[in-house]
């Protein structure tokens, strides 16, 4: 027997019909020891979040506009989450307070947490759970900073003497003034890999809308592939390129102690989701884990003989760049050229000038400007035990008509990025996709 550290997300909390489907969930698997809840998401595309809600109270009454209406909303959610649960908890006491707190001058913060506590209180008592406060075992020093050991220990602590417990996500108490401090926005993540590390979990879930990462952008390739399982490394290069993932401070706990992380799907449990783990998954399966990009690119081509002798070519050309206040976003080289890739936004109108300043200061034979660049990173660690892998992409974008301006690919031999034009953008990724995967 293991165990598993749950969070559930926003729309997986959302209301009654949603908190439901946790109670089959934990009810399945007894190693759910310990479930981590955020404030009620949206239920429909243009509902509101709890915490938007709460937020938006604490505006009203610092800009001296009655409030009340706002809280009249949260109010009636969570009365009619707990009457359709069948639980009693005194939210209405509850709410009382957090009501009477408000009008006392409460922080930000602590009202931006009252999502979580409520909604952590009522399933607890719905999954006959225990109901442990989060300001009991996340703690943050009187800069609000988050002092992990001290976090760890608690938990650890804490945690121990409870069977199963429902804990809010989101937030915890700082130490000597006994306030509420929150993580930002979407922090309930923090909360969870936080206790997962603590407890040593085996694994932890993190319980969403979708069945785990998907091997492409479905906007451009049609039904896409889940991603069965990934490292953090691999994951780290999608997420770079512009795939929406985890964000890297929600997982670090977790990946620190190398606990993995399984994305999971509230709404369908039977998915496997996506499970991130330390090491990748080269034996079988895909021989790619992903493919994401991203457009608006300026690729800079530098051509002079001898190059590659010159010494100090690059610390001039970096200085440049850095004299300008950007950064590169790659730079691969051949024997005379180099291509600087640059990401458009970081450009902002000032391509002439720096081109006028690689001219007098590179003195190169040539350079050559192309606009509109698109970057493609196909990824996967089973790539570098593999022959012909770059042959399969190159060959798949010939077939598809597309031009290659620039290629690079990383050390570790785990991606290939391609810079291909704007235009041709949605078609590459299509046309990689069908190369590897069937
Ligand atoms: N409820 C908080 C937010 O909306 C935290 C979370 O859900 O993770 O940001």
């Amino acid at each position: 027997m293991g165990i598993k550290v749950a969070k559930f997300g926003g729309s997986s909390v959302a209301d009654a019909l949603q908190i439901e489907k946790i109670k089959n969930i934990t009810k399945n698997d007894e190693d759910i020891k310990y479930v981590i809840v955020s404030a009620p998401g949206k239920r429909y595309s243009d509902d509101s979040k709890v915490t938007d809600l709460l937020y938006l109270c604490k505006t009203h009454i610092e800009h001296k506009i009655p409030y009340e209406q706002i809280f009249q909303v949260i109010y009636d959610r969570f009365m009619a989450v707990e009457a359709d649960l069948g639980v009693d908890v005194d939210i209405k006491g509850e709410l009382k307070s957090i009501k009477s707190e408000i009008e006392d001058g409460a922080s930000v913060d602590f009202i931006a947490s009252r999502g979580e506590y409520l909604n952590a209180k009522i399933i607890a008592a719905y999954l006959g759970f225990d109901f442990i406060d989060a300001r009991d075992i996340i703690k943050f020093n009187e800069k609000g900073r988050l002092m992990e050991d001290l976090t760890n220990e608690t938990i650890a602590k804490v945690l121990g003497q409870h069977e199963r417990a429902v804990i809010p996500g989101f937030y915890g108490e700082k130490l000597e003034a006994g306030t509420v401090k929150t993580f930002s926005r979407g922090g309930s993540d923090i909360t969870g890999a936080l206790i997962a590390k603590a407890v040593d979990a085996d694994v932890y879930e993190n319980w969403t809308d979708v069945s785990g990462f998907l091997m492409a952008d479905p906007r451009i390739v049609d039904d896409p592939k889940p991603i069965k399982k990934i490292s953090y490394m691999e994951l780290r290069e999608l997420a770079y390129m512009g795939a929406s993932v985890l964000h890297e401070d929600a997982i670090y706990p977790a990946k620190a102690a190398d606990i993995p992380i399984n994305i999971r799907n509230t709404n369908r449990p039977e998915d496997p989701g996506t499970m991130i783990t330390s090491q990748p998954d080269t034996d079988g399966g895909h021989i790619i884990s992903g493919i994401a990009g991203k457009k608006d690119f300026t690729v800079i081509g530098i051509y002079k003989s001898h190059l590659a002798n010159e010494k100090g070519f690059i610390r001039k050309l970096a200085g440049i760049i850095e004299d300008h206040d950007m950064t590169i976003e790659h730079l691969p080289t051949g024997i005379d050229t180099m291509s600087v890739v640059i990401d458009n936004k970081m450009l902002n109108g000032k391509l002439d000038e720096l081109v006028d300043e690689f001219d007098s200061q590179l003195k190169p034979d040539s350079m050559e400007v192309f606009e509109n660049m698109a970057l493609i990173a196909t990824v996967g660690a089973g790539m570098a035990s593999r022959k012909g892998t770059s042959a399969m992409l190159f060959t798949a974008l010939a077939q598809a008509g597309v031009n290659i301006r620039m290629i690079d690919q990383g050390s570790s031999e785990m991606n290939i990025i391609v810079g291909v034009e704007n235009q041709d953008f949605e078609k590459s990724i299509k046309a990689i996709y069908r190369a590897f995967i069937n």
